[in-house]
C-alpha cells in the first residue's frame, strides 16, 4: 500500500536506506538457531550437514537419544526422526536498530533446507520491519505473504518491502522471535523510559510501542510492577481505571505478583464503597485472602439479589394468573371415581408438574390466556393433567404421569366434556361484569 501519513513516508524513506543484514549478524543466527542434525529413517540415516546416506537399524530406541558422528564428513550430529528424504526448519530472528529517531525492529527468517544428497541450503531473508516512533507509533513495513488456508506468514521474498495496514491476524506483523540479535540498539528514549530489553513475555512491538506511548507503561515499567506491566501492554483501560490505586501501591513498594487477582481485588473494593484511596485497603498484607473473602461474600450478595428478583418475578406473575384464571377458581367436578378440579396458584401448576413428571410448570402454561389447566384426581393420586381451550371448549392435552396416556383418560374426556357449561357460565359472567 502507498504510504499515507507523513510518518509513513518517512519510514518507508528510511526503509529503502537501511543495510542489508550483515555477515557477522547473519552468522550469529544460523550459528544459534540451527543444530547439526542427522535424520533417522527406518532403515537409513542420512546426515543434513553433507547429505551422506547410510545403512543402519533404527529400530533401536537407543539410537536416538545419542549423538553421533557422520561416516563422510565427521560432524557430531543430534538425531531426529523424518521418514521425508528432505527436511526444512524456519525460524524468526529478529534484529533491534535504529535509524533517525525511530526504533526499527527487523524480522527475519532463517531457514535450512536438508535433503538426501546434498549440503543444506541456509537463507536469512528479511520479511518485517516495526517502525516504532519516539511517541510510540507504529509503522508496519513488510513483504506480500502467499495465501494458504490457515498460514498467514508465507512471505513472498520477491516482493517490495512495503507499508502495510493492519493484518486480520494481529501476529503477522507482530513477531515474537525466539532469536534476538545480541547487538541491540535501542533510541534514547527507550532508555529514558526504563527500556533495557526485557520482554516479560511480550512481543518487542508491542512493550516498546506502550513504553514510548502510554505513561503509566513506563511507570509500572519503572517500579519494576511487572505483572501490572503486561496487563497494561494487552488492556492498557483495565489499568488506566484503577490507576490512583495503582500509584499508592508503586509509592508503598508493595509489590504485585498477578495483576488479575489483584485488579479483581480492587474491584470488589469498589463494589462494597471501600476507599480506593486507601492504602490499608489497596496495600492489603492478605491479598489472596482478603480477595476470596470479598469473592465469597460479593457472590452471596449478588446470589441474594438473584433470589430476591426470582421472587419479585413469582410474585408479579401471581398477580397476572390471578387475573387471567381467579374467575374459575372454585370449579370441581367428579363422578364416583374421578374428580377434576381447576389449578388455583402458580404453586400447584408447579407441583402438579413436579407430580406428573411434565413440564406443565413452565409460564407458557399458567400465563396462557386463551386455556385452563386442570387436574383430575382418583383418590389422593394425581392421575392426570388436562389443558382445556377456552376459545373452542374443547380438551387440548390430557396426560397421564410423564406424558403418557392416563388409564382414565376416556372417563375424563367424558367427564370434562358433561361439565363444560360450568367454565362457559364462569367466562361469561366475568364477561358481562367487564
Ligand atoms: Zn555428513
Ligand atoms: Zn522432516
Amino acid at each position: 500500500m502507498k504510504p499515507k501519513t507523513e510518518l509513513q513516508r518517512r519510514a518507508i524513506a528510511l526503509s529503502a536506506k537501511l543495510h542489508p543484514i550483515t555477515d557477522k549478524q547473519r552468522q550469529w543466527g544460523i550459528d544459534h538457531i540451527f543444530k547439526q542434525t542427522g535424520f533417522l529413517r527406518k532403515k537409513t540415516t542420512w546426515c543434513g550437514e553433507c547429505g551422506h546416506i547410510w545403512k543402519s537399524d533404527n529400530s533401536l530406541l537407543k539410537n536416538t537419544i545419542v549423538d553421533i558422528t557422520c561416516p563422510h564428513c565427521g560432524k557430531q550430529l543430534k538425531l531426529t526422526k523424518c521418514d521425508k528424504k528432505e527436511h526444512v526448519d524456519r525460524w524468526y530472528y529478529s534484529i533491534y536498530d535504529k535509524a533517525e529517531g525511530f526504533q526499527v525492529i527487523r524480522h527475519f527468517v532463517a531457514s535450512k533446507a536438508c535433503s538426501v544428497g546434498e549440503y543444506p541450503i541456509i537463507d536469512v531473508n528479511e520479511c518485517v520491519q516495526n517502525w516504532i516512533s519516539p511517541q510510540g507509533k507504529v509503522v508496519n513495513i513488510a513483504r506480500k505473504t502467499q495465501m494458504a488456508g490457515y498460514c498467514y506468514d508465507l512471505w513472498i521474498y520477491s516482493s517490495d518491502m512495503e507499508v502495510r495496514g493492519t493484518p486480520s491476524v494481529e501476529a503477522k506483523y507482530d513477531i515474537d522471535s525466539a532469536y534476538i540479535y545480541p547487538g541491540k540498539k535501542f533510541i534514547p528514549e527507550l532508555k529514558r523510559n526504563g527500556f533495557t530489553g526485557a520482554l516479560y513475555g511480550v512481543s518487542p512491538r508491542r512493550i516498546m510501542s506502550a513504553v514510548l506511548s502510554n505513561p503509566m507503561a513506563e511507570t509500572l515499567l519503572k517500579a519494576g510492577q511487572i505483572s501490572l506491566l503486561k496487563r497494561c501492554v494487552n488492556y492498557p483501560k483495565d489499568i488506566a481505571k484503577y490507576w490512583p490505586s495503582i500509584k499508592i501501591c508503586i509509592r508503598n513498594n508493595y509489590p504485585v505478583k498477578d495483576a488479575s487477582i489483584y485488579l479483581d481485588y480492587l474491584g470488589f473494593l469498589e463494589y462494597f464503597g471501600k476507599d480506593l484511596r486507601n492504602a490499608k485497603y489497596v496495600c492489603h498484607t492478605n491479598l489472596m485472602k482478603e480477595h476470596d473473602r470479598l469473592s465469597n461474600k460479593k457472590h452471596r450478595i449478588e446470589e441474594k439479589k438473584r433470589e430476591e428478583e426470582k421472587l419479585k418475578r413469582a410474585l408479579e406473575n401471581e398477580k397476572k394468573f390471578k387475573k387471567l384464571k381467579a374467575r374459575f377458581f372454585g370449579i370441581v367436578f367428579s363422578d364416583e371415581v374421578i374428580s377434576v378440579k381447576v389449578l388455583e396458584s402458580i404453586q400447584e401448576y408447579i407441583e402438579e408438574g413436579k407430580l406428573m413428571h411434565h413440564c406443565v410448570g413452565h409460564s407458557e402454561y399458567y400465563l396462557k390466556p386463551d386455556t385452563l389447566v386442570m387436574t383430575a384426581i382418583a383418590g389422593d393420586k394425581h392421575v392426570a393433567t388436562i389443558e382445556f381451550s377456552l376459545k373452542t371448549f374443547e380438551i387440548i392435552q390430557l396426560r397421564g404421569p410423564a406424558n403418557s396416556i392416563s388409564k382414565f383418560h376416556d372417563r375424563i374426556m367424558e367427564l370434562v366434556n358433561q361439565n363444560t357449561n360450568l367454565i362457559r357460565r364462569r367466562l361469561r359472567s366475568s364477561k358481562e361484569a367487564a
